[in-house]
């Protein structure tokens, strides 16, 4: 067994706790992190080989369900609309995200100010903003100064946006028609060398793994600086629950090794970075005489308000070849012309219409035979090539909000190959996330057509795009109505902090992780200040 006492053990390697283990470890604090998963190697990412669409569906799939592997644990989905997809390793889930990479606005932390709806946020956007600029330069941000719909100070360091390419080139065009808004995209993608990594070379597939280390998953920003200041990251280690004290305190935690062997690991203080359905079912993993119902739980708030983003897919196909398959497979441009409320709609909040590349060769036939656009037999191949690199994908991220009944729980049957308790998602759309979505999906269409596409297609919510998992352990200064205070610590347990985006308030109409790690930096910018008073900490 060991159990030599750290200062900090960090649960989870994705992208928040990597910012904050990377922020402490300026600190003389011992820290060590505890991960399920292991280092990916990108000389086996799917995009360094022929078969990277089918591999796609199956090992590198977005659905834990459907991959399976052993850093995985199951998720039952089946009474939610929309399935979980996440990724567990070094990294989390920017080892397949599209890096998209847009900051909340302003407006976003003020809705119930503003919409009457939901909560306001216990911090604001102007001091989150240095923790985002500080965040776009460890990531290495890639966009353009100047869009309308951020303030001023909210410029990408990196500069030199992805190319738009002639599907963003396009797009943009009908965009300008409409006099919609658009912006190119702010992308965790570096398109100049950066740091030491090389640039971006437009293969396409980067939601199967960057095998050239242009995209900023976590393993290779922050991660490597961490460990260079001595943090100890330990894979192949699953947590089961968290320990307390008589007086209720954390004392550490008890997790599986890469053999099966039960361990135990203190700590003075506990993180945090499960993300918003791996966070919740660990604390309710965690009960004690203390905690009967879950720690940290006293609320009843853990694993409640699940919000999901519900995902809508707009697609259009261009009679000229648009090489649409080329380039960052999730960043081109956006539009936020429909992001504030507008009481003219039938629906507070807003969206992000962000513009995508089209789908690899594999995909167009796939669902062109399924949709049955593309036939079998002698027409087959004049159809296929009709569609293949002339069709752009379009993602409406429809702003979630937070409703008790949308919940993560624990499994009554289902378990992890350690018998861990494995999570249940309950969840249903909202009226208002229905119609928003509606919304999206016609104004998506739209623009589709304004910017030249002879057939359109749309729908949602997508189900296989639930890797926006946020609410479940919400911020705010009353512990009767939320499970952490406003710099993220347990209201419940004074050395527990929560980094990932289960303590979001509110869902926003972005990709959640620029304000999930500027979040993160903030709350260890706090633990460093208060050190002395949060567990006995040397400082
Ligand atoms: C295909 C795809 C595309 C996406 N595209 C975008 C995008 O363009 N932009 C964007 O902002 N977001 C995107 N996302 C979402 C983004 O990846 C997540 O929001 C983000 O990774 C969440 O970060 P996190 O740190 O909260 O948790 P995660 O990244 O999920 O990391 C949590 C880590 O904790 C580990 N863990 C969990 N439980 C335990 C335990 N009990 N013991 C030990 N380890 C544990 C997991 O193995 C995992 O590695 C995408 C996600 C996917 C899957
Ligand atoms: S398009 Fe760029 S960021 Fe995406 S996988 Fe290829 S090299 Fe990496």
């Amino acid at each position: 067994m060991t159990d030599e006492i750290v200062d900090v053990v960090i649960v989870g390697a994705g992208p928040s706790s990597a910012a904050a283990a990377w922020s402490l470890s300026e600190t003389n604090l011992s820290i060590m992190c505890l991960e399920q998963g292991d280092w990916m190697d990108p000389a086996n990412y799917p995009s360094t080989k022929r078969n990277w669409e089918v591999l796609r569906q199956k090992e590198f799939s977005p659905s834990p369900n459907v991959r399976n592997l052993v850093a995985d644990y199951p998720i039952n989905d089946n009474n939610s609309p929309i399935a979980i997809a996440n990724f567990n390793a070094v990294g989390g889930g920017t080892i397949l995200y599209s890096a998209h990479f847009p900051r909340f606005h302003p407006s976003d932390f003020k809705v119930r100010t503003l919409d009457g709806v939901a909560d306001d946020w216990p911090l604001d956007y102007a001091q989150l903003e240095p923790f985002y600029s500080e965040n776009d330069r460890m990531m290495g941000v890639s966009g353009l100064a100047g869009d309308p719909a951020y303030p001023p100070s909210a410029s990408p360091p990196g500069g030199y946006p992805v190319p738009l390419g002639r599907v963003g080139e396009t797009m943009a065009r009908g965009f300008n028609k409409l006099g919609w808004h658009w912006w190119t995209s702010y992308s965790a993608i570096i398109t100049r060398p950066y740091k030491g990594r090389q640039p971006c070379i437009n293969l396409g597939p980067c939601d199967t793994g960057c095998a050239q280390g242009a995209k900023s998953s976590v393993d290779v920003t922050y991660w490597p600086l961490a460990i260079r200041n001595g943090v100890q990251l330990k894979t192949h280690c699953r947590v089961r629950e968290i320990t307390v004290n008589e007086s209720g305190k954390a004392t550490g935690v008890i997790y599986y090794d890469e053999k099966g062997v039960e361990r135990r690991q203190s700590a003075r203080l506990i993180i945090l970075g499960c993300n918003g359905v791996g966070t919740p079912r660990l604390l309710l993993n965690s009960r004690s005489t203390n905690f009967p119902d879950g720690l940290a739980n006293r609320s009843g708030l853990v694993g409640k308000n699940l919000m999901l983003h519900p995902w809508g897919y707009v697609e259009g196909v261009f009679e000229e070849p648009l090489q649409a398959h080329v380039g960052p497979q999730g960043c081109c441009i956006l539009s936020q012309e429909f992001y504030e409320t507008d009481i003219r709609r039938n629906f507070v909040r807003g969206y992000t219409m962000q513009v995508l590349r089209g789908p690899g060769p594999v995909q167009t036939a796939l669902s062109g035979v399924a949709r049955r656009e593309i036939p079998w037999g002698i027409d087959h191949h004049r159809v296929f090539a009709s569609r293949f690199g002339r069709t752009v994908g379009m993602a409406i991220i429809v702003e979630d909000l937070p409703e008790l009944h949308n919940t993560v729980t624990l499994d009554p049957k289902l378990v992890d190959a350690n018998g861990i308790p494995a999570p249940k998602i309950t969840y249903k759309l909202s009226e208002n996330s229905k119609r928003m979505l509606a919304h999206g999906l016609e104004k998506g269409q739209e623009v589709m057509s304004a910017a030249g596409s002879h057939k359109n297609f749309s729908f949602g919510p997508v189900r296989h795009a639930g890797w926006h998992l946020m609410g479940t352990a919400r911020m705010g200064f009353n512990p009767e109505t939320s499970v952490v205070n406003e710099w993220g610590r347990c209201h419940d347990v004074e050395n527990l902090f929560i980094v990932d985006s289960s303590i979001f308030v509110t869902s926003s109409g972005v990709n959640p992780v620029s304000t999930s790690q500027a979040l993160a930096l903030y709350i260890a910018k706090m633990i460093k200040k208060n050190t002395s008073n949060v567990a006995d900490l040397k400082s």
